[in-house]
Order: C-alpha cells, then sequence, then structure tokens
C-alpha cells in the first residue's frame, strides 16, 4: 500500500512491490558493473580496483540512479562511488586514525559500546545497504569484525545491569538490513528495561535503500514497539537530492508509525559545503518531517579527511550563513565535532576565534561536559587538535 497524502514528488520509478531483500542482489559491488553506468578510465579502474579492496563497494541501484553520470563532480556521486583519494591514508588535512570516535576504547565486547553514562551504542551488523565513501566506521563496514553482536540477549542483559542508562542505540552497519524477524527480536528484547527511556534504530536505509521500509511488516512491527517503548530513528540525509519521492515514502511510513526521525548529516566538501545547499537541505527536511538535528564536522578518518574534510574556518561561516536564512525548526540543529572526548557543538566564531561547548564527555571525566572551549582558528585546521590554545 502506498502512503500518497503528503508526498509531493511522483515516484520516479515503482519501487513500492519490489521484494526488499531480492533488489539488494542487484546493488553494485563490483568495478565492471559500475562500468555499466559510469564511465571509468582503463587508469581510473585499475586504481580503484586498490580502493574496494580496502574499503568494498556497495550502491543499490535506486542511489545510483540519482546520479548524473555525466557529471564527475555530481554530489551524489561523491557519496557512493570509490575515488581514488581514497588510496590517500592522511594527507592535506593532517593525521588521520581508523577510528576518530574513540569506539575501541569502549568497547565491552559482544558488540557493545559504552562511551557516556546514560547512552550505549549495539553494533547490530556490519552490513549496510550501501557502503558510504565518508563513513566514520570504515574500518569496519562491509568486512569481517569482531564488533557486532553476536548474542543480543547478553547485550540486553548487560543494559538492564546499567540502570545509569537512559537511552540504547541500535547501531552499525545498518540494523535495518537485518531480517524483520531479527530487528523485532532485538527491540523485544529491550522493551521490559524500565530504566529505558527510549530506543533508537540508527539507519541511512531511508535515503539509500527506501525500499527497505516498503514493507508492511516491518512498519507493523516498530509501530507496535513504539506503542511501548518510544523508538527514535536517526537517519542521514546529507544533500538535497536524497530527498527523493521514495525516500519521502520511506519516512512518512515511519512518521505514520509515529517515530520521530532526526537527521544527522555531515559537512562533506564537494557535496554539501556551500550555503544554498545546506539550506535546501535543512528546508527540504522540515518538509517531510524530518528534524535536522546534527551537522558533524567530517572526522579526521583514514582515507575520508584528505578529499572530504572542510576547513573549520570556512565551514563555521558556511553554517553561520545558511543558519541566516533558515526559520526557528531549521536553525535547531547543532554544528558538532564527534570528538574522542566527547561531543563538542561549534557555537560560532569572534574573529579568529572559535568558539564550542562540550556537550558530552566520556563517563570518567563529566567534569568536562557543559564546558565552554576556545581555539584561534587557522586556514587549514579541520579538527580541535589543529586548532592553538587561546589565553583569555
Ligand atoms: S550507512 Fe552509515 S554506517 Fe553504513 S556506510 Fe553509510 S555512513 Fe557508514
Amino acid at each position: 500500500m502506498t502512503t500518497t497524502a503528503l508526498r509531493a514528488k511522483p515516484l520516479q520509478e515503482d519501487w513500492i512491490d519490489i521484494d526488499w531483500k531480492e533488489e539488494l542482489k542487484n546493488n553494485i559491488t563490483t568495478l565492471d558493473e559500475l562500468q555499466q553506468y559510469i564511465p571509468l578510465t582503463a587508469t581510473e579502474k585499475e586504481e580503484l580496483t586498490d580502493v574496494v579492496k580496502a574499503h568494498p563497494m556497495n550502491i543499490p541501484r535506486y542511489y545510483l540512479g540519482l546520479i548524473d553520470p555525466a557529471d564527475s563532480q555530481d554530489p551524489i556521486r561523491k557519496l557512493c562511488v570509490p575515488e581514488v583519494d581514497e588510496l590517500i591514508v592522511a594527507g592535506a588535512m593532517g593525521e588521520t586514525t581508523p577510528d576518530p570516535y574513540g569506539d575501541d576504547r569502549h568497547d565491552k565486547g559482544n558488540g557493545v559500546l559504552h562511551k557516556y553514562s546514560y547512552t550505549a551504542l549495539v553494533v547490530g551488523t556490519e552490513y549496510c545497504a550501501m557502503y558510504c565513501r565518508h563513513c566514520f566506521r570504515k574500518r569496519m563496514v562491509g568486512l569481517p569484525t569482531e564488533q557486532t553482536v553476536r548474542n543480543f540477549q547478553e547485550a540486553a542483559k548487560y543494559f538492564a545491569e546499567h540502570t545509569e542508562l537512559s537511552n540504547v542505540l541500535i547501531s552499525g552497519g545498518d540494523p535495518f538490513m537485518l531480517p524483520t524477524e531479527v530487528v523485532g527480536k532485538m527491540l523485544e528484547a529491550l522493551v521490559d528495561i524500565d530504566h529505558l527511556n527510549y530506543v533508537r534504530v540508527g539507519s541511512r536505509a531511508p535515503v539509500v535503500y527506501p525500499i527497505r521500509f516498503f514493507d508492511d511488516e516491518l512498519i507493523a512491527l516498530l509501530r507496535a514497539f513504539n506503542r511501548r517503548k518510544t523508538l527514535y530513528v536517526p537517519t542521514h540525509f546529507n544533500h538535497p537530492a536524497e530527498i527523493t519521492a521514495e525516500a519521502t515514502e520511506a519516512i512518512l511510513r515511519l512518521r505514520e508509525a509515529g517515530i520521530a526521525i532526526n537527521n544527522q548529516a555531515v559537512l562533506l566538501r564537494g557535496v554539501n559545503d556551500d550555503v544554498d545547499t545546506l539550506v535546501e537541505l535543512k528546508n527540504g527536511l522540515l518538509q517531510i518531517g524530518v528534524n535536522p538535528y546534527y551537522l558533524y564536522q567530517c572526522m579526521p578518518v583514514a582515507r575520508v579527511r584528505h578529499h572530504f574534510q572542510v576547513p573549520l574556518k570556512s565551514g563555521v561561516d558556511i553554517v553561520d550563513d545558511a543558519r541566516k536564512r533558515l526559520d526557528g525548526y531549521g536553525k535547531r540543529f547543532k554544528f558538532i565535532i564527534g570528538h574522542d572526548i566527547g561531543k563538542i557543538e561549534i557555537c560560532g566564531r569572534i574573529g579568529d576565534k572559535l568558539i564550542m561547548k562540550q556537550l558530552h564527555a566520556r563517563s570518567d571525566q563529566a567534569e568536562e561536559s557543559s564546558r565552554m572551549l576556545v581555539r584561534r582558528l587557522t586556514e587549514s585546521g579541520g579538527w580541535l587538535d589543529d586548532l592553538p590554545a587561546v589565553e583569555l
């Protein structure tokens, strides 16, 4: 059944009746397949072979259809098609790490990461409908990993025992790529943990694989869970061209199940690092009922930072100029550095001083949360650690 009431644009192709599991088998995973859609020179193909060995390619046909094949600088292309720049582990923007968010240090085993006292995360799967080229968990998505949950009941036991938790995030990879029955079992294991105010399932599927939400069984399951414990779906739209009729349909189905959807975008060079694109993205999200929540500064991820990170000096101006054009709901989002020490909001700048506020700190450094931070902006600095301290 199709929801039509709020859909502004007609569906480009009728994806509604396609079996989501079957369609995944049509994903573009090899360079030979890619070449049927996008022209690649022999040199490019040779170089990209090394890239996809390190970080596999996985592009749904639906998402590939959003690319203009004639435009080598197409922003959607940059998000999904491997680039030769991925061979650069660090590069012009500075040092990198495979684990910029410090996940590994908070790994409790069995896929559980517990970084902040009130929030824990469980890695439901390392598989995603698409392997985004800018992913900060690039070290594990689509690759063999020990960090995926092996026994969800055990993970739920951990959450039940840790009464300081107010919420749990099922993440990945993309948990909605698991069979509906498995998603149901995971949620059921959490529903009776009274100290959890809510549960989140983080998913980019509404953006890259909206077909998943055309599965009535999944929507019914989420609706039923949401009546017993509040469910949020954080998602990840980066560009207004991703807000298609199909993505809108997926969002509407989630909203009709009573689920609030918060967007966590990443500021990415050549994708959304201009004022018009950001304004269009935030307004487009509001139109379809998605809350603009975070805009992340691109992390110093190996094979990502060099070509995707925007210097903070220009980034803060782009974000501020976009905010000036947005209404109250549009400007609710926070511009965030997701640092190893915790989450830091970039409030703005005064001259060459960047003004920040720490929002979350690691549980053993609670005194750091809510502190103000000021650093001096440099021309190319793209991360907190690049910016010199300032005497106030
Ligand atoms: S869907 Fe999310 S976890 Fe998966 S590759 Fe994209 S950004 Fe990474």
